[in-house]
């Protein structure tokens, strides 16, 4: 490490105490920031350069300023601040990080700066990533029915509660079967291929919830997984538990849109706080079913048509570096946002949950039991700990968050038993 993380509270005050400021990203974000500098300044003779890794950006003129390439300023500039005006800002935090001509100089983050974080580490930087934006995130999720003055004044709200430290986590996902109507070619969780897929006790995920309820303040969104997650035969308790529960703002549940639960089932998911997902593979018999189902009962649902998935490849072993495996993870979506819970365990995603149910893999550091920790402080630092691993060895297993990933389509099937048609239901534009 040889950056310095500066913790600037605002660009004003920035601009008060730094005379050199190196601007490291020309897209939207970087003009903003120069637009930004020069209302406050009245010009940008504080501006020496302005990088950006982009070969074809790299010789354009932003103001009078060339845009050039890191390699090119190094050398040349005494001591400067380098902020980065990037949303995707890591790997430029770890490519200056990792360059011993920077070695002392200050750096900080635009947008992170701007939303009013401030924080001295790379590691803040890094809880930052994978804790705070996800909550903000999946928040604006659960709230996307308000409207705009609502929107930005709760998630306002929530930014100061994370600044003043609560315990949010953005979402986590409770397996609570491996049985599913369907066999999906892609599956992730290589459901089709469980000897014996059973439902998980319902016990069982309730004394998990507590586990992981008890050390936290709050979870903005609860997932309940399958395999087919309408199959399981106690949804009406868990989601009952789940709604009562004010640690829990939101559950969520995606269903293949093979299954009609039953009334009560029905009742419940047409809380408030529980938002369905139905992905369309095309039985599109019983789509027209359950979409029926949902409607009379007033569940809050959206319907996935046309998708395509991300393969994540098979079980070998790809052989990639640590530096490999860790720009893997931190690219990868599932590894922030899908923490996965099962018997007692947390576990780095959800595809390694599943694989360790199936014995396939068992990496010690990928998952911790929550039954090990009685005490509540430390039960809580293990979990956040997790969050904060460089890398997990189940994704030298994976292609998720590489560029070896293939999209395919979703949900095709290894049998013919279930037809797929090529038709799909839409919402009509006007009641008739
Ligand atoms: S519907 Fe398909 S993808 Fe979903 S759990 Fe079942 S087999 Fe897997
Ligand atoms: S194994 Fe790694 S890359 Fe694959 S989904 Fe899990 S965290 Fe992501």
């Amino acid at each position: 490490m040889s950056i310095v993380v500066s913790d600037y509270k605002n660009i004003c005050q920035l601009l008060e105490e730094e005379e050199r400021i190196i601007v490291f990203g020309a897209g939207t974000f970087g003009k903003k920031l120069l637009a930004e500098i020069e209302q406050i300044c009245g010009n940008l003779d504080k501006v020496v350069a302005i990088v950006d890794n982009e070969a074809s950006k790299q010789g354009d003129l932003i103001n009078g300023l060339e845009i050039c390439a890191v390699d090119k300023i190094r050398n040349i500039y005494k001591k400067c601040i380098i902020i980065i005006a990037m949303k995707a800002y890591e790997s430029v935090l770890r490519q200056v990080d990792n360059m011993p001509q920077f070695n002392g100089w200050k750096c900080c983050v635009y947008h992170i700066m701007n939303e009013g974080w401030c924080y001295s580490t790379v590691e803040e930087l890094k809880y930052h990533k994978r804790i705070n934006e996800k909550v903000i995130t999946q928040y604006a999720m659960n709230i996307q029915h308000m409207n705009e003055r609502e929107k930005v004044q709760l998630l306002d709200h929530k930014r100061q509660e994370l600044r003043a430290g609560k315990h949010i986590i953005a979402k986590m996902v409770f397996i609570a079967t491996n049985r599913c109507t369907l066999k999906c070619e892609g599956c992730l969780g290589r459901v089709p291929y469980f000897n014996d897929p059973k439902d998980i006790d319902i016990n069982i995920i309730l004394r998990d919830i507590d586990l992981f309820l008890q050390c936290i303040d709050e979870c903005i969104a609860i997932e309940i997984a399958g395999g087919e997650p309408l199959l399981y035969p106690h949804l009406d308790v868990l989601l009952d538990y789940l709604i009562k529960s004010e640690k829990v703002l939101g559950v969520r549940l995606t269903t293949n849109g093979t299954v009609v639960p039953n009334e009560t089932t029905l009742g419940y998911m047409a809380h408030e706080k529980v938002k369905v997902g139905i992905s369309d593979y095309g039985m599109l018999d019983r789509l027209a079913q359950v979409v029926y189902s949902f409607e009379k009962h007033g569940v809050n649902f959206v319907f996935h048509s046309n998708m395509t998935w991300t393969d994540p490849g098979d079980l070998s072993k790809r052989n990639r570096s640590k530096e490999e495996l860790k720009e893997q993870f931190e690219n990868c979506w599932d590894a922030f946002n899908c923490k996965t819970i099962v018997n007692g365990r947390l576990f780095a995603c959800a595809r390694y949950a599943r694989l360790y149910m199936q014995d396939i893999h068992n990496f010690e550091k990928d998952s911790i039991s929550l039954l090990e920790y009685e005490n509540l402080e430390e039960r809580r630092n293990a979990i956040f700990d997790l969050y904060m691993v460089d890398y997990a060895n189940s994704c030298d297993y994976c292609n998720f968050g590489t560029k070896d990933c293939k999209t395919i389509p979703a949900g095709l099937q290894m049998s013919t038993s279930f037809y797929r048609s090529a038709y799909t239901l839409v919402k009509r534009k006007v009641d008739a």
